[in-house]
């Protein structure tokens, strides 16, 4: 194979991937962050306040703001 023709596969296997790009790799890192056991929201248990979860902070050590509750999350 010449690296002509490499180059003209590679392109146009990135012009049928490269639209999904952007999907394919969401879709990854969500699956990763499941695997990872964090949670995606966490909850006040006092009034149902809901904040998306921060990676690496647990919702525990984050207040409810209109309660001052500790937050939950679904695992940690
Ligand atoms: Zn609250």
């Amino acid at each position: 194979m010449t690296k002509d023709k490499f180059k003209s596969l590679l392109n146009q296997a990135w012009k049928t991937v490269g639209p999904f790009l952007p999907f394919i790799l969401a879709g990854l890192l969500a699956k990763k962050g499941k695997r990872l056991g964090g949670s995606a929201t966490c909850t006040c248990p006092q009034c149902g306040y809901t904040t998306a979860h921060i990676r690496g902070i647990p919702c525990s050590s984050i207040n409810c703001p209109s309660c001052s509750t500790p937050l939950k999350g679904e695992i940690c």
